[in-house]
């Protein structure tokens, strides 16, 4: 089957898809992007997906490409296109093509591009069952890491350092011993007085979708819950540990460094939790 992608007003062959060279997005890193997972080919959390979008072009002062309304109809065509069932959309926006010149160009239109992958549902069940391990490295982002920009090289430097170690994610750890998230993904302990923690999302962490809908069903069932700093001495103490985002739902991590998290299996509120995130997913609308 043809991969399609949607650039700039047209779909086109994804092979063939292309941005121009001088696009602010490749140049500069200048823009944003949105991952939202695609589920029996519904959108999940699509709503603070674009919500957070919308922050994050208002942050770097981009205007939107077009209205909501018109790019949640894109997304929706760019899913039956590709014909996904389970996988991920991408949403990229960047300033738009002008001469190279650090300053804002006075007339850019914004670039859009917006594309999906599918997923193999049975990898992540086949990970969620043993848990995974991650690495802690330093955090050496930029100070607004809350801003969902196209300026990931110290996630990619993270990421490919934790492969590289065998490991499933890096967590990020501020200047004062502190995990903050993960290179693509929220972090969170129970720790070892049994209290569910996880960051605040405050400018130090991307406010992650799933984090934040985790919260919401566990402020709902009243799950008591901390967003507070963790250390990575805590965590190794910790009972439990997982991680979430848009293509993880939660995902239990068994091990820090070489640490072994709890009885080096997937914690049952872990687990519990992972379910909880399923069956809001299998409700949202399509
Ligand atoms: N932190 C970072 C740095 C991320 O890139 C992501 C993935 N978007 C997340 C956290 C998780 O966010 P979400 O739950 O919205 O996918």
């Amino acid at each position: 089957m043809t991969r399609i992608a949607f650039v700039n007003g047209a779909y086109r062959r994804h092979g063939e898809a292309s941005v121009h060279i001088e696009d602010r997005g490749y140049q500069f890193g200048d823009g944003v992007y949105e991952v939202c997972e695609i589920r029996d080919g519904a959108l999940i959390d699509e709503t603070p997906h674009l919500a957070r979008l919308e922050r994050s072009l208002a942050a770097l002062r981009i205007a939107a490409p077009m209205s909501l309304n018109a790019l949640k109809l894109v997304m929706r065509e760019i899913v039956r296109r590709n014909r996904v069932r389970d996988g991920l959309v991408y949403v990229q926006v960047s300033r738009g093509v002008a001469p190279r010149d650090h300053g804002f160009p006075a007339a850019a239109r914004p670039s859009l591009v917006v594309s999906a992958k599918p997923l193999d549902r049975r990898k992540g069940e086949a990970n969620a069952a043993v848990g995974v391990r991650v690495v802690a490295l330093p955090d050496e982002r930029w100070r607004r890491p809350e801003i969902k920009s196209l300026q990931l090289l110290p996630n990619v430097l993270a990421k490919q350092s934790a492969r590289e170690k065998g490991a499933y994610e890096a967590w990020l750890v501020d200047d004062q011993g502190r995990i903050t998230e993960g290179s693509s993904t929220n972090a969170w302990i129970v720790d070892a007085a049994g209290k569910l923690a996880t960051r605040q999302a405050d400018r130090a962490v991307l406010s992650g979708v799933t984090r934040a809908t985790l919260l919401a069903l566990l402020a709902k069932e009243g799950v008591v819950f901390e967003e507070r700093p963790f250390t990575l001495e805590e965590t190794y103490a910790a009972r439990e540990a997982f991680l979430t985002s848009a293509g993880n739902g939660v995902m239990p991590v068994v091990a820090v460094n070489d640490r072994v998290i709890g009885d080096g299996r997937p914690g049952a509120l872990t687990l519990a939790l992972r379910e909880k995130f399923h069956r809001f997913a299998e409700m949202s609308p399509v």
